[in-house]
């Protein structure tokens, strides 16, 4: 153990064997089971209890990932402490609210059978984290769970195995083991984990580890949020701040050392704008690191020396011109801030062995372009992205831009800060990820909407054409009951203005009428029979 680790008094990194594993999942079902879950007060407990895990052990996080990714604590406060105690204050506040079984919408037709919806927890949920921001990617989806109220099998990164093990020995002087539960290891104890049955895994990661988990998914019909990564673009336009854009860039770039799925993979320029873009990088770069990146407190370093060697290669391989930074330590897991122009589509910067990849870097290539369709077609021919930037101040070339491409999310003008937005969804789309949480799309998540509806013995006296021996007479009443009217097929096809808007349902009116119908044949009935 390094003398950090032993001033801190870190523990060590110690896989579960894989023969626990199955009783870990009985002993969080046993708790699930134990119905404690289900009490409000009791989930909000558990929240805050996360919220004091992290306040009382910031000294021994920051130690933790120091040594797994030469992180300032300032930036683990700025980039993961911070919005990780905004998240489980939004939760906590919440869910009281999001918990309540609400009414379905008023209709004639349904309402006297009462239709509820029900939110109930999904049962016993396995999370599975990475390495680049193991706070925030861990404790937002656990809290996210005990919210809706789910017990949480856990699996953090092994590469960062100094935080990883630091969970294992503080979650339970914290939470119940029957509660949440930290699974550590590699790829034994997660494919482990993935033989069994789970009521919903967020798995948060590459997607390469993504098509394993869903594969495994499928054979056990486990529901999957899946959040992953890719080639987010920063496209800059016309009547841009360059001065505030760049520095935004490249505090996204280069934060964490470039391991970020949301930060700008690349940056597309017009032409006429590549010299001064290329000159204000050259004037921040400096402000940012004032004796070198290397030396610099601000600065991270790659995960892992494989990590390290991967962006040395595609560094090595670039067709493109290196304007700054460009040197990378391998033994020290250090890549400098580098920025490359002259990158094209098939550059090893933007497609690695074929693949197109996120680099994961603090690697930034410029890639120009002619105007902003080159720029869209650009973005388009690549998968859809987690995050996309846009930089101008011309409202037209923003819209243009938000319009005609897909992405998890759009930030204009600025970078990385939607993730920590109140009352948004983070989430990506197609190759991106699927699925959506923070705050209450978290609550969603991992709860499920169980409809609940009463029917009364007095209702078949409108809905008995529904029983055998069916007829003609059965079919009509049940018709007029049921069947919604639209309006007439219009002559020509409508464009997308002129498309109703909502249909009348028959089914209402008619149970209305219907009711009426039957209560005077009940009255009339009985007043024949008294008099
Ligand atoms: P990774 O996919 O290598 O690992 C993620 C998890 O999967 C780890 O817990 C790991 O133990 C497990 N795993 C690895 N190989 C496995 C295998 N063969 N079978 C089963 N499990 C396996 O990801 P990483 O390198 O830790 O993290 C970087 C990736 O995560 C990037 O792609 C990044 O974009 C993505 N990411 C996405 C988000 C988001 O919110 N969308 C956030 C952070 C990171």
């Amino acid at each position: 153990m390094s003398t950090t680790a032993t001033e801190h008094k870190l523990p060590t990194f110690a896989p579960m064997p894989l023969e626990d594993i199955a009783k870990v999942r009985e002993e969080l079902q046993r708790g699930f089971a134990s119905g404690k879950t289900r009490s409000v007060a009791w989930r909000r407990a558990q929240i805050l209890a996360l919220v004091y895990l992290i306040k009382d052990n910031i000294d021994r996080f920051n130690a933790a990932l120091a040594l797994d990714l030469g992180r300032s604590p300032l930036e683990t406060h700025i980039a993961e402490v911070g919005p990780t105690l905004d998240e489980l204050r939004v939760l906590y506040d919440g869910v009281a609210k999001w918990a309540k079984t609400e009414s379905a919408p008023f209709s004639t037709a349904w309402f006297p059978m009462k239709p509820q919806i029900r939110k109930e927890p999904k049962g016993v949920v396995l999370v599975i984290t990475p390495f680049n921001y193991v706070i925030t990617l861990s404790m937002c989806p656990i809290a996210g769970a005990l919210a809706a109220g789910c017990t949480v099998a856990f699996k953090p990164s092994e590469q960062t195995p100094h935080a990883s093990a630091l969970f294992a020995e503080l979650m339970p002087k914290y939470v119940d083991t029957d509660v949440v539960r930290v699974v550590n290891g590699a790829i034994p104890e997660t494919t482990k984990l993935l033989e069994y049955q789970w009521d919903h895994i967020m798995y948060t990661g590459s997607g390469r580890v993504a098509r394993i988990v869903l594969t495994a998914a499928a054979k056990t019909l486990s529901p999957v949020t899946t959040e992953l990564g890719g080639k987010s673009p920063a496209i800059f336009g016309p009547r841009c701040n360059l001065k505030t854009s760049v520095r935004r860039v490249l505090w996204a770039k280069f934060a964490n050392s470039g391991q970020t799925c949301i930060a700008p993979d690349y940056a597309i320029v017009p032409k006429s704008l590549e010299l001064d873009f290329i000159d204000e990088i050259r004037r921040v770069l400096p402000e940012f690191y004032p004796d070198g990146a290397e030396r610099s407190s601000s600065f991270s370093r790659i995960v892992s020396f494989r990590g390290t060697a991967r962006l040395h290669a595609l560094l090595q391989n670039t067709k493109g011109e290196t304007v700054c930074g460009g040197r990378v330590d391998v033994e020290a897991r250090f890549v400098e801030p580098t920025v490359v122009r002259g990158v094209g589509g098939d550059d090893s910067l933007m497609s690695e062995y074929a693949v197109i990849l996120e680099l994961f870097g603090p690697i930034l290539p410029i890639v120009t372009v002619d105007d902003v369709d080159e720029a869209i077609a650009f973005v388009k021919a690549r998968d859809h992205p987690l995050a996309l930037y846009v930089f101008s101040e011309d409202k037209e070339f923003q819209q243009k831009i938000i319009e005609s491409t897909q992405s998890g999310g759009v930030l204009v003008n600025d970078t990385m800060v939607h993730f920590a937005a109140y009352g948004v969804p983070f989430g990506g789309i197609g190759p991106s990820g699927s699925g959506q949480y923070k705050g209450k799309y978290s609550f969603d998540m991992f709860t499920h909407l169980r409809t609940v509806l009463v029917s009364a013995s007095w209702l078949d006296i409108i809905l008995s054409g529904r029983y055998p021996p069916f007829s003609a007479a059965k079919a009509r009443k049940m018709d007029m009951l049921t069947l919604p009217s639209f309006p007439s097929r219009p002559k020509v096809p409508p464009v997308p203005s002129e498309v109703p808007q909502s249909s009348t349902s028959r089914w209402g009116a008619g149970v209305v009428v219907a009711l009426v119908v039957s209560m005077t044949a009940l009255l009339t009935r009985s007043s024949h029979r008294r008099s």
